[in-house]
């Protein structure tokens, strides 16, 4: 990630320039970190808000929170993210591995990932292929490092910069990064000179579909860390503008998430110009509309979920929200009957006893609910609607099971 971005302009992209872009979207009060680790309730409510204005720029596609400030963005070790706990992600990040490795050939290579994480994944890739591997994060906690491959990987606790240049990589992996970054052709733009000079190198890129969270008005998908929403287009349009040829870009989990192959021509870093597509993607007309169809819709996705809460609750029927990432935070944040929750679950072990920010509901094991027996569980991701049924059936917890 860049040390730093430039002061936000409300016209410009900061993918392609072009000064035509349209604020669609406004929220204020918003929490600007939701992965935090915050160990009280007092804390958790007196979190740091900001605002989100999104601005669609019409030239490129690209979706940018135009009112993001990156001070207030904290990647420290109390930022907890990892989906690592949940079977239903192990087993997709598993097999991506395993793909990544085969169809790249990665054996006996020099791997490099950016905003790695916990660095769970890189050490797959690094043990499935006799790979050695560097990650760089500022979250990364050398304590919760192990695994066959540990002792072949290092991790550097910090953004990409510039200086990382000389690192050996012969594969770069970039997942569930790009979407924190605010100067995103700054961040390609770096990548690209960082590379510069050697062999072709291949990159795997992964993020969210903002395409999904427009068309489905998924306004839990919306929030403060994520700063830049891409389509595939959008994506393929900026690594293409950058230098990059683009192999492979297409939606997985679910069509939850963009994965794109990408690759630098040649060692000279001259790009010489725009080349087309080779894969079909969205164009700028296709999100415009679902831009305009996440603005009509909007207001009444709010209402629905509000009256529904409020509902349940009129009618003493507890809820519990499960998913105590950023989509929990966001859902929580937006809906004032959400006020009646009291818990939120999390499988992820580090975050138990510690509360949500902006709303401060505390979070609790899968194990709490066979106790305190909801009467629904709003699952803030579908995909894991299944392993959640099972979880409860478990726990003989007989709760309505509703996926956002
Ligand atoms: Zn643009």
């Amino acid at each position: 990630m860049p040390s730093h971005s430039p002061v936000p302009d409300e016209h410009a992209c900061l993918s392609c320039g072009s000064t035509d872009v349209e604020v669609f979207h406004q929220e204020a009060g918003v929490p600007v970190n939701s992965c935090l680790l915050l160990a009280s309730e007092a804390e958790a409510r007196a979190f740091p808000r900001g605002a989100i204005r999104l601005g669609f720029c019409h030239a490129c596609g690209f979706i940018a929170n135009t009112a993001f400030v990156q001070a207030l963005a904290e990647y420290s070790t109390r930022y907890e993210e990892t989906q690592g706990f949940s079977p239903r992600f192990q087993r997709f990040a598993d097999d991506l591995a395993h793909r990544l490795v085969d169809r790249f050939d990665l054996h006996d290579k020099d791997i490099l990932e950016i905003g790695c994480g916990k660095g769970e994944f890189l050490l797959r890739v690094c043990e499935l292929g006799n790979n050695r591997g560097v990650g760089v994060d500022p979250s990364v906690v050398l304590d919760r490092v192990r695994g066959p491959a540990a002792d072949r990987v290092s991790f550097i606790a910090d953004l990409y910069r510039k200086q990382h240049a000389d690192l050996p990589a012969d594969f770069v992996i970039c997942r569930h990064t790009l979407e924190h970054i605010s100067d995103v052709a700054g961040f390609m733009e770096l990548l690209r000179a960082n590379l510069a000079g050697r062999e072709a190198t291949t990159v795997f890129f992964e993020l969210p579909d903002v395409l999904r969270v427009l068309r489905e008005v998924a306004f839990w998908d919306i929030y403060y860390e994520h700063c830049s929403y891409f389509t595939v287009g959008s994506l393929v349009r900026l690594f293409e503008r950058n230098g990059f040829t683009v192999l492979d870009a297409r939606l997985d989990y679910d069509d939850q998430y963009i994965l794109l192959e990408a690759h630098t021509d040649d060692g000279s870093g001259g790009f010489k110009g725009r080349r087309g597509s080779r894969v079909a993607v969205d164009q700028v007309e296709d999100v415009a509309a679902a831009v305009g169809e996440f603005r009509r819709r909007h207001q009444a996705q709010l209402a629905s979920w509000d009256a529904r809460l409020a509902g349940l609750s009129a009618s003493g029927r507890r809820a519990v929200v499960w998913g105590a990432g950023s989509k929990g935070v966001a859902f929580l944040c937006a809906l004032p009957a959400a006020e009646r929750i009291e818990v939120a679950v999390d499988i992820n072990p580090y975050k138990h006893g510690m509360f949500m920010a902006a709303t401060g509901q505390r979070i609790v094991p899968p194990a709490f609910l066979a106790d305190y027996r909801p009467d629904v569980v709003i699952v803030m991701n579908p995909i894991y609607r299944d392993e959640i049924r099972a979880e409860l059936d478990r726990l003989r917890v007989e709760a309505d099971v509703v996926a956002v």
